[in-house]
């Protein structure tokens, strides 16, 4: 039977094929430390669960309007304005299932085939496989460890051109962890405004910056209008498997993304949008606490890798990852690249991390190898599990 062609043009997440093979692995017994997943390791804070109990009980069981229950997109809306420093209204919020829908409705809304996108390289994979799938052209903006992981900006003005439609930008990064600087925000707003051009900004791990202040592109002057600003609760709020995320942006785009919502998910699980109120209004106590660990995990880990010969790690501004630089590890292995790293640590070691090229081709001027950490695990299971890095790489370095 016919598959239509557009589906060649649909990446996927490797990271997904990498749990798997975790899972197999387990079930025949092997014992692996996972730093491969994207996930909090912590459970979802007490009050939200018991807030989408009690609204289970409570009939929240029916459809509701495709952008999402009023009261929780007013909820957003105080969020955004309170966190961000603009002004927004629960028109201009639009609730999904999870992060991952908007990014698909922006590209549909506001790209054309033969359009340009420009998105972070390497990034979360999702862009450029959306990018490709709607017909338009991806254009990789190349991140740079030497600039801790942020991009040249002369690099960005030779990347717009007359097709220049969007540009994505997600701060903290993953997989780099990389935080945009104020500076850099205003050089791609001033280019977004003089170009015209729209500027998708994953916020999703704002609440994990962990030295200095988050700040959202959206709150530059002329911003608001043509930033579409997505965030969600799978990982502040551990609620990854709720599915629960929603963008903000002006009300006519607001529009076409409610009308892509009815056409392919209706709407969001009611009872969840409900448990959203409460990760938003209620106590952020557990949410704090689970944060606060991830800073000294944070500090654990970028000073183990620091402590192996043929591995450097720059220190991650936010989200849960570090992308260290695994060069000279690979040189001394004889090991081709970063893909040969990872099946090595995973088969030797016992260790799950994922090479750079899960998150994008290497750029043209790429030479060094990383791979991605994320660090929601255990302190436990970082220690011992960098433990096994190290006599797995040092063994024939
Ligand atoms: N954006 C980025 C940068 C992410 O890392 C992720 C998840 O890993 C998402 C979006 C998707 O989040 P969700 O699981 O809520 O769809």
């Amino acid at each position: 039977m016919q598959i239509a062609h557009r589906m060649n043009l649909l990446g996927t997440e490797t990271a997904f094929e990498v749990l798997a093979e975790v899972n197999k692995l387990r079930a025949s017994g092997k014992d692996v430390i996972s730093f491969a997943i994207g996930e909090p390791d912590f459970d979802t804070p007490s009050n939200i669960i018991k807030a989408g109990i009690e609204a289970l009980k409570g009939g929240y069981t029916h459809y509701s309007p495709s952008a999402g229950l009023l009261p929780f997109r007013e909820s957003i809306a105080g969020y955004i304005s309170r966190s961000r420093g603009i002004e927004v209204n629960p028109e201009e919020v639009v609730v999904a299932p999870g992060a991952k829908p908007i990014i698909f409705y922006s590209i549909l809304a506001c790209i054309n085939e033969g359009d340009e996108v420009i998105y972070p390289n390497p990034g979360f994979p999702a862009y450029e496989s959306v990018i490709n799938f709607v017909g338009a052209k991806a254009i990789p903006l190349p991140l740079l460890e030497e600039k801790d992981f942020r991009f040249d900006v002369d690099m960005l003005k030779e990347k717009i051109t007359d097709c220049t439609r969007m540009i994505i930008i997600n701060s903290p990064q993953n997989p780099t962890g990389g935080v945009l600087t104020e500076k850099e925000l205003k050089t791609i707003s001033d280019l977004a405004i003089e170009n015209n051009i729209w500027v998708f900004s994953d916020e999703i791990y704002c609440n994990m910056v962990y030295d200095g202040k988050f700040r959202s592109i959206a709150s530059l002057p002329g911003m608001k209008e043509r930033t579409i600003l997505l965030d969600g609760f799978s990982k502040t709020y551990a609620m990854t498997g709720w599915r629960l995320g929603f963008g903000v942006m002006n009300t006519e785009l607001a529009e076409h993304f409610a009308r892509l919502a009815t056409n392919s998910v209706s709407c969001t699980a009611t009872f969840t949008q409900m448990a959203g109120i409460e990760a938003l209004e209620g106590s952020q106590e557990e949410s704090q606490e689970m944060i606060k660990e991830f800073k000294v995990r944070r500090d654990i880990i970028v000073e183990a890798l620091n402590n192996i010969d043929g591995i450097t790690c720059k220190n991650p501004g936010g989200a849960f990852y570090v992308f260290p630089n695994v060069t000279e590890a690979c040189r001394k292995l004889k090991l081709k690249d970063a893909k040969e790293l990872q099946r090595y640590l995973l088969y030797e070691a016992g260790v799950a991390v994922l090479a750079r090229t899960c998150f994008g081709k290497k750029n043209e001027e790429e030479k060094e190898e990383y791979i991605r950490l994320s660090y929601a695990a255990s302190r436990e299971n970082i220690r011992e599990g960098l433990r096994r890095i190290k006599e797995a790489v040092e063994k024939l370095v």
